[in-house]
């Protein structure tokens, strides 16, 4: 069932959504070549603790970390490790959570450390403008197919591809809740959007085939065919048909 939120839960998920943000913030001002993913994982640790929230992901299902951070060819849910060393070239996704008075926010962006391919940027680029694609799409009385839809197409448009078998999400009280939010769609088909909804929406994107697996340590995420790959993730609230992005502090960013 999803959890439709009224006006003071929307006021306590703005506040998770804040720490969330600010806490990858912190990772983008700290992110250097030759750190460690542990390294930079403390740093997200440490932000969200001393702002008096908890990070959703450590002891999730068992996660060991605070931060899923996932290099180049690694889609999604890369364990921090002292051994993982992040080098010029690289391009680093990381994905926070902070729970704070009961909610969760959830967040992600891709970071291109140092100088990177033209093709590795242009990902990151369209892998963040399909998000606002999918955001536009976004109000009162539509669908999410119409929201999937218009993130997948751009996708495509640009030449890429969106990975179908990892998906955004309802958030709120939990985690992951109802509904669904697929990086793909058909217009005027799924689920209605309604005033009180709050969503993790977060395209996933290829620079090769949609095709994933997942590594034997039970958790990393990579593309098949090792092609580079994105990822951008905001928690959103649709309030007044409007849409409110919770976990956007810097609009560069
Ligand atoms: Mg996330
Ligand atoms: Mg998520």
């Amino acid at each position: 069932m999803i959890q439709v939120k009224n006006a003071l839960q929307i006021a306590a998920m703005r506040d998770a959504g804040r720490i969330t943000g600010e806490a990858l913030l912190a990772a983008r001002d700290s992110l250097r070549e030759g750190m460690t993913t542990y390294e930079l994982d403390k740093v997200i640790h440490n932000y969200i603790v001393r702002a008096g929230a908890k990070p959703s992901f450590l002891g999730y299902n068992g996660f060991p970390a605070s931060a899923c951070i996932s290099i180049n060819d690694e889609v999604i849910h890369g364990i921090p490790s002292k051994k993982r060393v992040i080098r010029a070239g690289d391009i680093v996704k990381i994905d926070v959570g902070a729970y704070y008075r009961g909610f969760h926010g959830d967040s992600a962006r891709t970071i291109a450390v140092g100088e990177v391919s033209d093709t590795a940027k242009r990902l990151i680029e369209v892998t963040r403008e399909s998000f606002f694609k999918g955001v536009s799409a976004i109000a009162v009385g539509n669908r999410l197919g119409d929201v999937g839809h218009a993130i997948d197409s751009y996708v495509v448009e640009n030449g890429f591809s969106t990975v179908k078998r990892y998906i955004g999400h309802g958030i709120g009280t939990a985690l992951h809740e109802s509904p669904d939010v697929p990086n793909y769609g058909t217009p005027g088909r799924g689920t209605r959007l309604c005033n009180g909804m709050t969503l993790a929406i977060e395209p996933m994107v290829n620079v090769g085939a949609e095709g994933v697996r997942e590594l034997s340590d039970g958790w990393t995420v990579v593309t098949a065919d090792h092609s580079l790959s994105a990822h951008y993730e905001n928690t959103i609230a649709l309030v007044g048909d409007k849409v409110e992005i919770l976990t956007l502090i810097d609009p560069q960013f």
